[in-house]
C-alpha cells in the first residue's frame, strides 16, 4: 500500500513521462493528486436527449460521428463533426454539429464511426444546431458495463493537466485512490467523525450519486473553513489571554467632549461607544472591529474611545494607512478637541516628532501611520490603539500588537463593508460593532453611468458646479500614461483640465508625489484654494472635504466595485446634493453590469456582496494575508451555516486542548505553517 505522502515517482505505478508531466503541473505526492478534485461530474448512465432547439445550459450527449469536414485557412482552420443520436432520437433532432477552430490536431482525434461523449452549450447557427468547442471524449468500442470508470456511472471531469488526457487523468486518480492506504488520508483535525475521511475522498472523485459528491465537497469546504477558524480562535485566545488594563473608570474628558459637540451622536454611534467602553473596562484586552460604511461617523467613535483612555491616564494612538489620512485625522482631532485639555501629536515616518514642540508635556493622543507599530517607547504607556482602515494593515500587523507584555486595547475601524461570512473569517478574532446608520442632513449622491459621453458636456457640467461654489474630484486610474493601455492618465489629464477649466484652480494628486507635496495639495483643496482636483485612487479612503460635491470617474470600468464605492464616499459629505459620474467607453457587458450596481444602490453591504460574487474573496480583500486567495471551496463562502459549524468545531478543539500541545498538536503545526505563509507574502 502506498501512502498519501509518497512521491509520485517513488510508487512506480506511473510511467516516468507521466510523472514528469504531473510534476511540472505541480503534483508531487499522491495526496496532491487526490486533492485535485473534479470540476464537475457527468452522469453517464442517462445522457441528455438530443435537443431540437438552443438551450442556455450545457448538455451532455452520447452519439456516433457520422460525418466530418475540415477547412483550412491561415494558420489554423475549422473542423466539424456531425454526431448522431444512436438511440434513434425520438424526441430531438437526433443530430448535432460539433465545431472546433484552430486546433491543429483535432482531425486526428475525431473520425467517423467513433462513439463520443460531448458536453457543451447548444447554439443555433443558421438553422443548424451546433456546439462550439465542446468538451468531448472518444469512447472505446467495448466500453460500458459494470467495470468501466468512463461510462455507465457518475464520471469525474477534471480541470486539464497539460500532457495528460482527461481519460488518462481519471485512470491515474482511480488507480492511486485504490492503491492508497486509507489511514494515510487524514487531516490535522477530523471535522466529521461520522464519515471516514478516506471515504469522502473516494466519493469526491467517484461517487455513486451526485449527492455523495456534494456531501464530500461540503466536508472539504468545512475542513478549509476550520483551518481558518482555528487560526482566528487561536489569535483571539492569545489576545484575550494577555493581561490588559482596566480603563474607563473616569470619564471627565468624555463628558466634556459630548457637551462640546454641536450635534447629537447617532444611535449607532452611541451604541458602539457603549460597547467599546464596556470592553475597555474589562481586565481583558479589547479586540474590537468598528465596521461602518463611508461617512457613518467612525472618527467620533474613535475619538470618544481615545478620550476614555486618556481619562484613565494612559496614551491612545490612532494609526492610519497613509500619511494623508494621518494628517487629516490630526487636523480633525485638533479641531474637535480644541477646547479640551488634551495633548495631541502627529507622528509619521517622515515628520518624526515635529509637532511635539508645541506641547506642554508628552502627547496623550498620538496620530500617525502604521510606522507607530514599530515605536517601542510609545507602547510603554499605550492604553488604546485605534487602527483605521484595517484591511490595508493585514492580520500579521495586527498580531504584532499582541506579541507584547501588556496588550493595549485594540479598536479596528474599517469602511470596507464586507459580507457577514467574510467578517467571520477575516475579522473572526474580533468582536464587532456596527455603525449601520448615517448622520442626518447628508446630501443625496446621484450616481450616473455615461457610456461614451462627450467631453464638452462633461466639462460644462463640472464648470457649472464650480460656478455654484462647489469643488470637484476628477479621478483617473493611472498616474502616468501607459503604452500598452490606451488609458488617459492623471498627469496627462491634468494639463487638459487646466485648459478646460480656465479661470479655476486645478490641482494634481497622486501616490508618487512626495509626502509634503501631497499634504500641500490636500491643504489647498480643503481650504478651497484648489477648485478641481485631478487625482488617482490615493483619495480613496477617508479624505473629507464636505464642499466637494462632484466626482467624475474616468475609465470607471477599470476600478473594482468596492473601490468605486469608497471613492464615491468622498462626495455627499456636506448637506449638498452630490454627483458621481462614471465615465466609460462602454464595451464589455459584464463591466457595464458591474457599474450599474452603483447606479442602483448606495448600500455598501449590497455592493460588497456583488463584488464578492464578481471577483472572489481574495481580490475583494486585496490581500493575501486574508488567507482566502487559496480557498478551493470559496463557492461555499456564502454558506453561513457551514462557517458557523467550522467556528464551533474550532472553539471546541481549543477548549479540549487550550495550548494545542496535547491531542490537537497537529493544529499547532498548521498554525505555524499559516504564519509562515503570511510572512512570506
Ligand atoms: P467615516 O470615517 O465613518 O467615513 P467620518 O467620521 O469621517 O466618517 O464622518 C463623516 C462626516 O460626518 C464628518 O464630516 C463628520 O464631522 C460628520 N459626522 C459624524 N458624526 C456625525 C453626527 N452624529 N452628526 C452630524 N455629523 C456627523
Ligand atoms: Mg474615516
Amino acid at each position: 500500500m502506498i501512502s498519501a505522502t509518497d512521491e509520485l515517482a517513488a510508487t512506480g505505478l506511473l510511467p516516468p513521462k507521466e510523472v514528469m508531466a504531473l510534476e511540472s503541473a505541480g503534483f508531487r505526492t499522491i495526496g496532491d493528486m487526490l486533492d485535485h478534485l473534479p470540476k464537475r461530474h457527468e452522469d453517464r448512465r442517462i445522457f441528455d436527449a438530443f435537443p431540437n432547439q438552443p438551450a442556455p445550459g450545457a448538455v451532455c450527449l452520447r452519439g456516433t460521428v457520422v460525418d466530418t469536414s475540415r477547412r483550412r485557412f491561415g494558420g489554423g482552420g475549422l473542423f466539424e463533426a456531425v454526431v448522431m443520436d444512436n438511440t434513434g432520437g425520438v424526441f430531438g433532432s437526433g443530430k448535432i454539429t460539433c465545431r472546433w477552430f484552430n486546433i491543429a490536431f483535432i482531425h486526428k482525434l475525431v473520425a467517423s464511426g467513433q462513439e463520443l461523449v460531448v458536453y457543451g452549450r447548444v447554439r443555433d447557427l443558421n438553422g443548424r444546431l451546433v456546439i462550439e468547442h465542446p468538451e468531448f471524449e472518444v469512447l472505446r468500442p467495448d466500453e460500458g458495463g459494470g467495470g468501466s470508470i468512463h461510462l455507465d456511472r457518475m464520471v469525474p471531469v477534471y480541470r486539464n493537466v497539460p500532457g495528460i488526457a482527461q481519460r488518462r487523468l481519471r485512470e491515474i486518480i482511480h488507480l492511486l485512490l485504490h492503491r492508497c492506504d486509507p489511514s494515510s488520508l487524514t487531516a490535522p483535525f477530523d471535522v466529521d467523525p461520522s464519515m471516514p475521511r478516506a471515504r469522502s475522498v473516494c466519493e469526491a472523485h467517484f461517487p455513486d450519486e451526485a449527492s455523495a459528491a456534494d456531501a464530500a465537497r461540503r466536508r472539504f469546504a468545512l475542513e478549509e473553513f476550520f483551518a481558518i477558524q482555528i487560526n482566528v480562535v487561536w489569535r483571539r485566545a492569545c489576545h484575550h489571554g494577555k493581561p490588559g488594563r482596566v480603563l474607563g473608570k473616569r470619564a471627565a474628558l468624555l463628558t466634556e467632549f459630548y457637551q462640546s459637540l454641536p450635534f447629537d451622536l447617532t444611535n449607532a454611534q452611541k451604541r458602539s461607544i457603549r460597547e467599546i467602553v464596556a470592553d475597555m473596562r474589562q481586565p481583558v484586552p479589547m479586540n474590537r472591529l468598528l465596521q461602518g460604511d463611508v461617512g457613518a461617523g467612525k472618527t467620533f467613535v474613535a475619538m470618544a474611545a481615545m478620550l476614555m483612555a486618556v481619562d484613565s491616564g494612559c496614551q491612545a494612538a490612532l494609526m492610519a494607512p497613509t500619511q494623508i489620512l494621518a494628517e487629516q485625522h490630526f487636523l480633525t482631532f485638533r479641531r474637535w478637541l480644541k477646547a479640551l485639555p488634551v495633548r495631541i501629536a502627529l507622528r509619521t515616518g517622515n515628520r518624526g516628532e515635529t509637532s511635539h514642540h508645541e506641547l506642554a508635556g508628552p502627547p496623550q493622543i498620538v496620530i500617525g501611520t502604521h510606522a507607530l507599530l514599530y515605536d517601542e517607547k510609545l507602547f510603554e504607556d499605550l492604553g488604546l490603539v485605534v487602527i483605521d482602515e484595517q484591511h490595508k494593515f493585514g492580520v500579521s500587523q495586527r498580531s504584532r500588537l499582541i506579541n507584547r507584555g501588556v496588550v493595549p486595547d485594540v479598536l479596528v475601524m474599517t469602511a470596507t463593508p464586507i459580507p457577514r461570512t467574510l467578517t467571520m473569517t477575516v475579522y473572526g478574532d474580533l468582536d464587532v460593532s456596527l455603525l449601520d446608520e448615517k448622520p442626518p442632513g447628508r446630501g443625496k449622491v446621484v450616481t450616473a453611468l455615461r457610456e461614451g459621453a462627450k467631453q464638452k458636456d462633461v466639462t460644462k457640467f463640472v464648470k457649472d458646479q464650480l460656478a455654484a461654489g462647489h469643488q470637484a474630484y476628477l479621478v483617473y486610474p493611472l498616474v502616468e500614461e501607459s503604452e500598452s493601455l490606451k488609458v488617459e492618465s492623471a498627469t496627462e489629464a491634468y494639463g487638459k483640465w487646466r485648459k478646460r477649466l480656465g479661470g479655476y484652480q486645478v490641482g494634481l494628486m497622486h501616490g508618487r508625489l512626495a509626502p509634503e507635496e501631497k499634504e500641500e495639495v490636500m491643504r489647498r483643496f480643503r481650504e478651497g484654494e484648489i477648485h478641481a482636483l485631478v487625482a488617482t485612487t490615493v483619495i480613496e479612503v477617508g479624505v473629507d472635504v464636505p464642499n466637494a460635491t462632484v466626482m467624475i470617474l474616468h475609465h470607471a470600468e477599470r476600478f473594482g466595485l468596492a473601490q468605486l464605492h469608497q471613492l464615491r464616499g468622498r462626495i455627499g459629505r456636506g448637506g449638498e446634493k452630490g454627483y458621481c459620474i462614471l465615465l466609460t467607453d462602454g464595451g464589455n457587458p459584464e463591466a457595464m453590469d458591474k457599474l450599474r450596481v452603483l447606479e442602483k444602490t448606495g448600500d455598501g453591504f449590497e455592493i460588497a456582496e456583488n463584488d464578492l460574487r464578481l471577483r472572489g474573496p481574495g481580490n475583494v480583500l486585496g490581500t493575501r494575508q486574508s488567507g482566502l486567495n487559496d480557498l478551493r471551496f470559496s463557492d461555499f463562502l456564502a454558506d453561513t451555516a457551514l462557517l458557523r459549524e467550522a467556528r464551533a468545531l474550532a472553539e471546541r478543539a481549543l477548549e479540549e486542548d487550550p495550548q494545542l500541545d496535547g491531542k490537537h498538536r497537529g493544529l499547532r503545526v498548521l498554525l505555524q505553517e499559516q504564519e509562515a505563509d503570511w510572512r512570506t507574502h
